[in-house]
């Protein structure tokens, strides 16, 4: 397989214009070009989706360099995909602008791509730069509305929309749901005796260790402070309180460091399952009500509520 790899950035200027005697000879060609880099910009201003700026982008510009298909890599916001088909031979070129990397599109084709198309590509692909990096800097505010800037999981906006989501979701298909709310113990404790900052890197820590605890399709929230919540879809009451009592020993195994001190922690967690006549503010308000009960009871346990108290 031959590769060539290539940098290309937005400090891209155009060849100088060629002598009078030479352009009265190439204008068509030129004009020509100048329209497609046009309707390019255009199309490419079209969409802010970054899957589909790299699709529109490899299918305008087939014409002028024929390829089978494209892959545009990003690891920074954990992207991969593929447009159009698979070949050989590829000719990849990693995008800047600036000193900003905005990954790499590898282009794909059965033949060899001579220096006339990869010279093609290099005028072409400073088009793409700008409409590229909109596209980046939307998905990336889009994607950091739903987080929590302190320990990375999904906020509590997040939690909303999926908790809705899901209620529906289970009633409509007859699924089992079970939500728990789990609340650090005594966490005061840690800021009054430490500080905020240490405080802040221990509740890092049990959102890491939370999330090394759950499935793939269980679903975990920060609420806000030192609470927590995971939904667990297709999940019946005792898959739920199994759950919980996994977080919850996990916890209390966990020896996280901040600074230099080992600190040690335990979280109480309240546990409720979807029944028939749920809204979602219920089946919160009776894993909330669970916790409560966890809490009076001594806390550094797990307690299920199935019916809300008359
Ligand atoms: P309990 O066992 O009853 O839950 O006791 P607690 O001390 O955990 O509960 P309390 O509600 O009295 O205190 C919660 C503490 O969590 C107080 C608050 O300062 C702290 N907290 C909330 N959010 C953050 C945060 O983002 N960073 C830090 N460092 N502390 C936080
Ligand atoms: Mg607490
Ligand atoms: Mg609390």
């Amino acid at each position: 397989m031959a590769a060539h790899l290539q940098t290309v950035t937005d400090d891209w200027s155009p060849a100088p214009a060629p002598p009078a005697s030479a352009r009265a000879a190439g204008g068509p060609r030129r004009t020509q070009r100048i329209a497609d880099a046009l309707r390019l910009t255009r199309a490419l201003q079209t969409t802010l989706d970054v899957e589909r700026v790299v699709e529109v982008f490899s299918t305008q510009i087939r014409p002028q360099v024929a390829h089978d298909g494209v892959v545009y890599r990003n690891a920074s916001q954990a992207l991969l995909f593929k447009v159009g088909a698979e070949a050989r031979q590829t000719c990849t070129f990693r995008l800047m602008i600036g000193n900003q990397a905005l990954g790499e599109l590898a282009f794909l084709r059965r033949t060899r791509f001579s220096g006339r198309d990869i010279a093609q590509l290099e005028e072409l692909l400073p088009l793409l730069l700008q409409p590229l990096r909109n596209a980046l800097l939307y998905r990336y505010a889009l994607w950091s509305a739903s987080k929590d800037p302190l320990t990375g999981v999904d906020n509590r906006g997040a939690l909303d929309t999926a908790l809705r989501r899901e209620v529906e979701l289970a009633h409509r298909h007859g699924n089992p749901l079970s939500l728990l709310v789990m609340d650090i113990d005594h966490f005061k404790s840690v800021n009054d005796r430490y500080g905020h900052t240490m405080g802040d890197c221990a509740l890092r820590h049990v959102a890491d260790c939370a999330a090394s605890c759950i499935r793939a399709s269980d679903m975990l929230f920060r609420y806000g402070g030192e609470e927590f919540v995971v939904l667990a879809s297709n999940t019946e009451w005792f898959g739920g309180l199994m759950l919980a009592e996994r977080l919850r020993n996990a916890i209390a195994a966990m020896r996280c460091t901040c600074n230099e001190v080992e600190l040690q922690m335990t979280v109480s967690v309240g546990v409720s399952t979807l029944e028939a006549e749920d809204d979602p503010a219920a089946l919160f308000a009776r894993a909330d009500e669970a916790l409560y009960q966890a809490k009076v009871e001594g806390r550094n346990r797990v307690q299920f509520m199935d019916r809300v108290p008359a």
